[in-house]
């Protein structure tokens, strides 16, 4: 399980007045600071990744249950990997210095350009765990089709399941670790899987998103939290 670290993710301005739900015209001192915040994001982001293959040996009503012995346990994870034989685990993380510096900003009473560098910070870490997705989804098979990624967290997956995909991948090679409280570090990191099977028999549409009730109200809403 190699750490994939050669990726070219970048920020720009305008994502981030996106991402952060500027309709506006942002102000001249916004979007100075903002621009400064996305100089300083590309410079400190650190972009490196993990993953394994886990063939599955059963899918129950709300169980996952993988050949090595690890059960993840979800309703709804169980009913998303229907059909599905292998289960493809993802960790990835853009490091600690960008959250280093938002948070040295904010302390030093900088609050806009360091509530741009945490954002650039989020926005840098959905967009790198999509390229993880894209990237492995590659590999499937002619033969074969992929599900949508699920996180911990969604709908009724427990968060703290974070400590059982930790323990599937090697995320110390890329310095991902939990606290005790199950929460990432460092924290712009993320976890999700995707689950790989015979075309036909896996449901390659849908995604954990469809079935959120906080929808229409999410700005996150790609398939990997
Ligand atoms: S809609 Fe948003 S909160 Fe709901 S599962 Fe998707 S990303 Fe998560």
């Amino acid at each position: 399980m190699p750490v994939l670290c050669s990726w070219n993710i970048t920020i720009e301005i305008d994502e981030l007045l996106r991402g952060s739900g500027m309709r506006d015209k942002p102000r001249p001192a916004i979007r100075r600071a903002y621009r400064e915040a996305v100089r300083i994001a590309n410079t400190l982001n650190e972009p490196r990744a993990v993953h394994g293959c886990f063939p599955l040996a059963h899918i129950g009503d709300n169980t996952l249950e993988l050949c090595n012995g690890t059960t993840l346990t979800s309703e709804e994870l169980a009913a998303h990997m229907r059909g599905v034989d292998k289960l493809i685990v993802m960790g990835w993380t853009i490091g600690p210095k960008l959250e280093s510096a938002a948070t040295e900003q904010m302390n030093e009473g900088s609050q806009i350009l360091g509530y741009g560098l945490d954002l650039c910070g989020s926005l840098l870490t959905e967009k790198l765990g999509r390229a993880l997705y894209e990237t492995l989804s590659a590999d499937v098979s002619e033969e074969e089709t992929k599900t949508s990624p699920m996180a911990p967290g969604q709908l009724d997956w427990d968060p703290g399941a974070q400590r059982d995909i930790l323990q599937l991948i090697p995320a110390e090679a890329i310095g991902m670790s939990l606290t005790q409280s199950a929460v990432l570090r460092p924290k712009k990191s993320g976890t999700a899987v995707f689950g790989v099977g015979k075309r036909g028999e896996v449901q390659s549409n849908a995604t954990p998103c469809d079935k959120c009730p906080r929808r229409e109200q999410c700005n996150h809403r790609w398939h990997i939290h």
